[in-house]
């Protein structure tokens, strides 16, 4: 599963083709013309699918070819799904012109669908993960962190994702602390960013076996985790968290 490749959604259909459409499209749309092609590439990409068979989908816009790369994710722990409106708001806006913008609206779509915090296998995909890994607990506990690293179909995917598109800046929403974790990641991003959003910044406890922990293994100093409040955001909050990510993409 590791080496399974992605799908590219097209309307109701999906077509199975490799991750070498992505160079192919790129090189088809890309570098000739990029200047005026104002809007860039917009694709949604099946990732794969949860343990139920929920498809897991990124959607990629922008310029694919620009240097900055940020990955945005609304949701990993189920039953803190205030992100998700966010990373849907910015999917449906016009692409940034020199950033390459992916975004995740949820990697566990079925922890979503049970209110829980882990999948479908009671894993906690937030301790999934290969930097620092250790046994947490056991199935049945929430922060049960699963047989193995990347044990998980949901964790694979993600891991796969940020290997092949090595995201400068990674921003992944979770809740309920209000509060933009600084322990690791871009200083500068994450000041930023807290400004923008009126939330502090907060050294949180860095886990073992979390995603951005890892993910800063593979990009140095690239990934953040934003706490968002309790509940769900109204809607002009949805549109400042997705202004505050435009303002480090760029217009
Ligand atoms: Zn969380």
């Amino acid at each position: 599963m590791m080496g399974r490749r992605p799908t590219i959604v097209r309307g109701s259909g999906l077509v199975l083709l490799g991750f070498l459409i992505f160079s192919t499209a790129c090189s088809a749309s890309g570098k000739a013309g990029w200047s005026s092609a104002r809007h860039g590439v917009r694709r949604t990409v099946l990732l794969g699918r949860s343990v139920h068979g929920r498809p897991i989908v990124a959607v990629e816009l922008g310029n694919p070819h620009a240097a900055q790369r940020v990955l945005v994710v609304g949701c990993v722990h189920g039953d803190e799904p205030a992100g998700v409106p966010v990373a849907n708001a910015l999917a449906a806006q016009a692409g940034p012109t020199n950033t390459d913008l992916w975004v995740v609206p949820s990697f566990n779509p079925d922890g979503m669908a049970a209110r829980t915090r882990g999948n479908a296998h009671g894993v906690d995909l937030n301790r999934n993960f290969p930097a620092g890994w250790r046994p947490i607990d056991s199935r049945g506990s929430v922060h049960y962190s699963g047989p193995g690293p990347l044990s998980e179909p949901e964790s694979r995917y993600a891991a796969d994702l940020i290997r092949r598109i090595r995201p400068t800046i990674g921003i992944w929403f979770h809740q309920q602390m209000a509060v933009i974790d600084d322990s690791e990641g871009p200083k500068d991003v994450e000041r930023r960013f807290a400004r923008d959003v009126g939330l502090p910044l907060r050294t949180l406890t860095r886990y073992p076996g979390s995603i951005t922990g890892w993910e800063n293994t593979v990009v140095r100093d690239s990934a953040f985790v934003v706490e968002l409040p309790a509940g769900r955001l109204p809607a002009r909050a949805v549109r400042r968290y997705a202004g505050a990510v435009r303002r480090i993409t760029g217009p």
